[in-house]
């Protein structure tokens, strides 16, 4: 069945009297190369656990069925569950669950997949096509609880994408850049236009891929530290950092500025100009 066909899509929707709901952000794919691409680019071996988040009526689900040992594909509405059962049923390695992403417990999932058909499990790829409006909560709950997966490979609406992406100098480079890029290393997938998708969206999309990082970038002596001056820092990005710090752990300005010619950064300087290293060297100074 080409589940990525307007037309199965529609055949679905009236043999299931299925609506698509806007508040879930039903918009599915219906290009063959963007779903190919993804799949690709997720890196997917024989012996992998793919958790696919939000799997619609299954296109991306079927794809990753062909390269992965498992996949578990987590979708919220109910109503998509014997859906999905169907266009799925001649796969024997998926399992559908029909929870909330955001409360459901990845680690655990993880824990309970250690092996596939009787041998060790290797790599964690994580998948998803989510709305727009869940995508960075999500991807942050993923890099915060520490969920021992190998990538996460996301649809985001392009403004999101590129400034997850961002480097320093850049106008799109903030809080969200850095946060990200503390946890992973970001890779471009595709772009995925708005007219790719049924019922279409209003904005265009940009996948990317995030390889979380098995090793920190940076040393840090306190995580709380790194966070406070990266929000505090961004907070005011238009004052020079010197302003924007002040007050950070209740320090006044000339002590913030003892801070920064310790950290060896010129006050005058503002956020977005700074490196991941140098955010560490100005934490771990109000931090030692
Ligand atoms: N993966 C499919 C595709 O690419 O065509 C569907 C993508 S659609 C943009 C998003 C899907 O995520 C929908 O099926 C929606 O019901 C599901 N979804 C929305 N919120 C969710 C949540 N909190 N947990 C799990 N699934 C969710």
């Amino acid at each position: 069945m080409k589940l990525y066909s307007p037309a199965t899509i529609n055949e679905i929707k009236n043999k299931h009297g299925f609506r698509l709901s806007k508040s879930l952000g039903q918009n599915f794919l219906t290009d063959k190369n963007i779903i190919d691409k993804i799949i690709e680019k997720s890196n997917i071996g024989k012996q992998d656990l793919v958790i696919e988040i939000g799997p619609g009526i299954g296109v991306l689900t079927a794809a990753a069925a062909e390269e992965a040992g498992k996949v578990i594909a987590i979708e919220i509405d109910r109503k998509l569950i014997p859906i999905l059962k169907e266009t799925l049923s001649e796969y024997n390695n998926i399992e559908i669950r029909n929870s909330d992403v955001l409360k459901t417990d990845i680690k655990e999932i993880m824990e309970q997949n250690q092996e596939i058909s009787g041998q060790k499990r290797e790599g964690v790829k994580i998948l998803g096509n989510l709305p727009y409006y869940i995508t960075t909560p999500i991807i942050m709950k993923i890099l915060e609880d520490r969920v021992p997966a190998d990538s996460i490979t996301i649809m985001l609406q392009k403004e999101v994408a590129d400034r997850i992406k961002a480097a320093p100098g850049s106008k799109t480079y903030g809080a969200l850049s850095v946060a990200v890029q503390y946890y992973c290393t970001v890779a471009h997938v595709a772009n995925a236009p708005k007219e790719i998708f049924v019922p279409q969206p209003k904005v265009d999309s940009t996948v990317i891929r995030l390889d979380i990082r098995k090793e920190k970038p940076v040393q840090l002596n306190s995580e709380a530290a790194f966070f406070a001056v990266v929000r505090a820092g961004f907070g005011q990005r238009r004052k020079t950092l010197l302003n924007a710090l002040t007050g950070v752990y209740g320090l006044a300005k000339d002590e913030i500025a003892v801070v920064m010619a310790t950290a060896g950064i010129d006050p005058v300087r503002r956020a977005e100009t700074l490196s991941l290293e140098e955010f560490a060297s100005l934490a771990n100074t109000i931090q030692p």
